[in-house]
């Protein structure tokens, strides 16, 4: 017999996807983890991802669940046409396509009038920035539309160039790497129309601007104003061509990358940044402060007999380009002011602290210049009165593009810091698929099957917890007087959480561990698996200090961009501010219960190798990714009780010529029509329940022999 191979739609749809001795499922997988016959088996989840992969299908549900893998290469898949397909047409009845979740979701928000987000996580170099594109490229395309709003439609879309040009880098790992963490929402209103935004930015590598990682980059912007600035620009910025003169943009040794065209990359953000409102003045002042940037790593120090420390380097292009006098920044960036008793002390700093001086304040000027071109780009996405007014029962979906779990060869505070978000996204996830489980059960009157799984709690603990959490015994140490140091934190983690079942050091180790650990580093057993975390720097990076003098000279400043950025307020202020892990912790609690108020929708993603190849299928990697994504945990807990759930009347329209008294017509209710149709194929009671409005089946194997006898 010649057999006609499908793909099997979940809803039941079939496609016909080739003919000839294979079935479609041997062929490619089937396109909802869910519809596995052992899903428990991580092998089975991976076969599955690799024959799709193979097929150029990248995207497989777990139920509701977006999977992603990056196809490394451009797919014929993300047409106008392609669009237009998805538009309104239910979740599983065509092949799984991000666009299909973009349009569920805003159709969810619509009817359902909730806000809705969509988390989008993965390792880097998965794809989460460019399936965040994706979706707001398809919300801009097909959406409802005026002038207005079509102006709106093109800020956001312009914001994309503008944040990545600052805020991302090339790494080992990915040529365009966020190096920040991002949720922005997109607000509609009672028409659908996207009608406002806002972004909220999280924890910026600040570290990048003073030293990078051989084979990697500082961020784009330096290097796109180098190749596509114009002469008389570079001239007044006192700047050459050439990346290698500069001390912030060598330590990679990789001035250019060949997958970034950093000159037409500069053009497409100097047309961005008038569209979202940015003055000739403002663009200039922010030239000024990216050439400052490079200008203050190329400023040198020398010591003197006595041990005094004196800059060697000219300074007075640097003080021009900050806006600040000349004199008072020479003296900020060798001296340092203290206050004893009441009384303000000049003290000279030595070679090493002038340098850490520099470089905090590098990082400063950047770090806080990023913060004011998100704002900057917020007040041009928001919502204008009139429209606020008239937009009463908007809604919002809400994007997150956030940092996946990251171990690395040498893991410091950012990694920690990184770590620890996934660990919240993770405990949030796992709460709120639970929940929306449990209703759908609820709502449809079946009993709910309780569900084992890790509750991560106990490692969000450890880490956040007032008094006694990591961060907490952080800050204490950074605060208390006298010599601290990071050995110092070090101990009194020992002394304080020693006993955690989530967290090992050398000394507590006893040698049990099977890898061997430094006795600067501290293990932290993530739900993802074991990271060791060196404590070099964890002071610093806390701290972020920058000298007070350094600020005074700074809040003088006449270029507004930094006179906005460095407030007097903060030097009259002697309230030390929140450090650095509190004030991430802070945001990812207000982040965590923003989401928690709205209906999530989830996209995982998934590198397939290394190499950032087309075609190659790397097991190892992908099976960590699995891991990592907690992505076997999610399936079980969907697939706890019963494997498929359709609606009454879809079911029956489609399977009621299986049987003579549902076909053509069944004119009774459409409950008893299932029953009566589920009984003639034979379906056995442990094999199926009857909800309110939907049968729920257990076993994928049930539906597939349905979907048989109706093909045969
Ligand atoms: P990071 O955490 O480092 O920011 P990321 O998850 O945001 O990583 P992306 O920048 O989105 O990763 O993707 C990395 C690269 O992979 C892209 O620059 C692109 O070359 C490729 N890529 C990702 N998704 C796709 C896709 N759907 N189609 C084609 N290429 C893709
Ligand atoms: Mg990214």
């Amino acid at each position: 017999m010649r057999y006609q191979a499908r793909e099997v739609d979940i809803e039941g749809r079939v496609r016909l996807v080739m003919e000839g001795a294979l079935t479609a499922r041997d062929r490619v997988g089937v396109q909802d983890f869910v519809l596995l016959e052992n899903y428990n088996s991580e092998a089975a989840f991976i076969e599955n991802l690799r024959r799709r992969f193979r097929e150029n299908l990248i995207y497989t549900y777990i139920g509701s669940v977006l999977v992603s893998m990056n196809p490394y290469k451009e797919l014929e898949i993300y047409s106008k046409q392609q669009m237009d397909r998805y538009r309104g047409v239910s979740f599983y009845e065509i092949s799984p396509h991000i666009y299909a979740l973009s349009d569920n979701t805003y159709r969810a928000m619509r009817t359902e009038r909730k806000d809705q987000c969509i988390l989008i996580s993965g390792e880097s170099g998965a794809g989460k920035t460019e399936a965040s594109k994706k979706i707001l490229l398809y919300y801009a395309v097909t959406c409802p539309t005026n002038d207005h709003m079509a102006a709106l439609g093109d800020r956001l879309l312009q914001s994309n160039p503008v944040l990545e040009a600052f805020g991302n880098a090339k790494t080992l790992r990915n040529d365009n790497s966020s190096r920040f963490g991002k949720y922005m929402d997109v607000q509609f209103d009672f028409r659908g129309a996207p009608v406002g935004g806002h972004i909220l930015n999280y924890l910026l590598e600040k570290s990048r601007v003073v030293h990078q990682n051989h084979g990697e980059r500082n961020f784009h912007i330096f290097y796109q104003l180098l190749d596509g600035g114009q002469d008389d620009q570079l001239n007044t910025l006192n700047l050459e061509r050439n990346p290698q003169n500069y001390r912030y943009l060598v330590k990679g040794n990789c001035p250019r990358v060949s997958s970034i065209s950093d000159k037409n990359n500069w053009k497409v953000v100097m047309k961005a940044l008038p569209v979202i409102g940015f003055t000739e003045e403002e663009v200039q002042k922010l030239l000024n402060i990216i050439a400052s940037v490079l200008h203050l790593g190329n400023t040198q120090f020398g010591e003197g007999e006595e041990g005094e420390t004196y800059i060697t380097t000219e300074i007075s292009n640097l003080a021009r380009l900050l806006g600040v006098d000349g004199s008072a920044l020479r003296e900020a960036l060798t001296h340092k002011k203290l206050t004893a008793k009441g009384e303000e002390m000049i003290t000279p700093l030595n070679f090493e602290q002038a340098e850490a001086a520099r470089d905090a304040l590098a990082k400063a000027v950047y770090g806080r210049t990023f913060t004011w071109l998100v704002e900057k780009i917020n007040q041009s996405l928001a919502l204008k009165d009139e429209i606020y007014h008239s937009s009463k029962g908007s809604s919002v979906i809400g994007l997150l593009d956030i940092y996946g779990f990251e171990v690395l060869q040498h893991n410091s505070f950012e990694q920690f810091c990184i770590n620890y978000c996934n660990e919240k996204l993770q405990q949030l996830f796992i709460e709120l698929t639970l929940r929306s489980e449990q209703e759908e059960y609820e709502t449809e009157g079946i009993a709910w099957e309780t569900v084992q799984y890790f509750d991560n709690k106990i490692i969000c603990d450890l880490i956040e917890e007032k008094h006694k959490g990591i961060i907490s015994i952080l800050d204490e140490e950074c605060l208390r007087p006298g010599e601290t140091c990071d050995v110092s934190f070090l101990e009194k983690l020992e002394d304080t959480v020693g006993g955690h079942p989530h967290f090992v050091t050398h000394k507590l180790a006893n040698g049990k561990t099977r890898r061997v650990m430094s006795r600067e580093e501290f293990r932290l057993l993530h739900y993802a698996g074991e990271v060791n975390y060196n404590v070099n720097g964890f002071l610093d990076k806390n701290n972020d200090l920058l000298n007070r003098n350094l600020k005074e000279v700074m809040c003088q400043s006449d270029n507004q961009i930094l006179s906005h950025c460095f407030r007097r307020e903060e030097v009259i202020d002697q309230k030390r501010p929140e450090m650095a892990a509190t004030q991430f912790k802070n945001s990812l609690m207000k982040l965590t219960e923003i989401l928690r108020s709205k209906e999530p929708s989830y996209v995982r993603c998934i590198k397939p190798n290394d190499a950032k190849q087309p075609g190659r299928f790397d097991e190892v990697l992908v099976r960590h990714q699995v891991k990592y994504l907690g992505l076997m945990e999610n399936l079980r807990v969907r697939r706890a009780g019963f494997a498929y759930r359709r609606r009454f009347e879809a079911f029956l329209q489609r399977y009621k010529p299986l049987c003579p008294e549902t076909w053509p017509n069944w004119h009774g209710r459409l409950a008893d029509g299932v029953l009566t149709l589920v009984k003639h194929l034979g379906y056995k009671d442990e094999e199926y329940k009857l909800g309110r409005s939907k049968i729920f089946i257990r076993f994928p194997k049930t539906l597939f022999n349905t979907e048989d006898a109706l093909e045969a």
